[in-house]
């Protein structure tokens, strides 16, 4: 470990309330898990464009995008899920803090290392959102062609095949893909932005 005595947090100028006040909506990390398939991209995205059209500065951190350079050096053993959660995790913290909306959309099968992320976060700044769809309708999608691999033992340690998925036993929000379509799932998730007060209505000018 390095040695990190001579590293002190630095604070801005320009507090979380004020951008909050200026951005019109709370900061949040709104946390996906589910399985490879069930739509977390796709809602994820969906989510990320009505947020944007209502003026909102919102963020989708996706699972693939995130492995192709932050954590490249990641695979895909118990250790190297846990450090790719962990490191998003201090990464939408550190964008809560900044009041961004962030959406992070990745299997993060393992509820120990959800609970790590959360834990990272004062109460309220972080919803866990499941994205629930049936195995076997996942399967059935397979966009990628990553099931049907799995199957035939080219990939292992894919997760629902031969790598274990802890549904949320708690989770703020609850989507079904399987019984909405794309544009319903995200509006759920919108409307349980307005009744948590998380978009606070019009956005104000900038008060310094
Ligand atoms: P994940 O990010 O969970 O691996 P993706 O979003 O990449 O999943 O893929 C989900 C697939 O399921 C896409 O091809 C998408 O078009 C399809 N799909 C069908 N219905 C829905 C829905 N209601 N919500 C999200 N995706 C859906």
């Amino acid at each position: 470990m390095e040695d990190q005595r001579n590293i002190r947090w630095h604070h801005s100028t320009v507090t979380r309330e004020q951008r909050e006040r200026q951005n019109g909506h709370k900061g949040l990390t709104i946390w996906f898990t589910g399985l490879s398939a069930s739509g977390k991209s796709t809602v994820a995205n969906c989510l990320e464009e009505k947020l944007f059209k209502m003026g909102c500065h919102a963020m989708v951190l996706d699972g693939d995008n995130i492995r192709h350079g932050l954590n490249k050096n990641l695979g895909f053993s118990k250790d190297d899920r846990e450090e790719n959660i962990r490191r998003i995790g201090e990464l939408a913290k550190l964008l809560t803090s900044k009041a961004i909306i962030n959406i992070a959309a990745f299997i993060s099968p393992y509820r120990a290392d959800r609970a790590t992320a959360r834990a990272l976060q004062d109460e309220g700044d972080f919803i866990e959102v499941f994205i629930k769809c049936p195995i076997e309708v996942c399967e059935k999608r397979d966009p990628k062609g990553l099931y049907q691999k799995a199957r035939a033992g080219i990939i292992k340690d894919f997760t629902g095949v031969n790598d274990p998925y802890e549904e949320p036993e708690d989770p703020e929000v609850v989507i079904d893909t399987s019984l909405k379509d794309v544009d319903q799932c995200a509006d759920e998730i919108i409307k349980y932005l307005e009744r948590t007060r998380v978009l606070m209505g019009d956005p104000f000018e900038a008060t310094l």
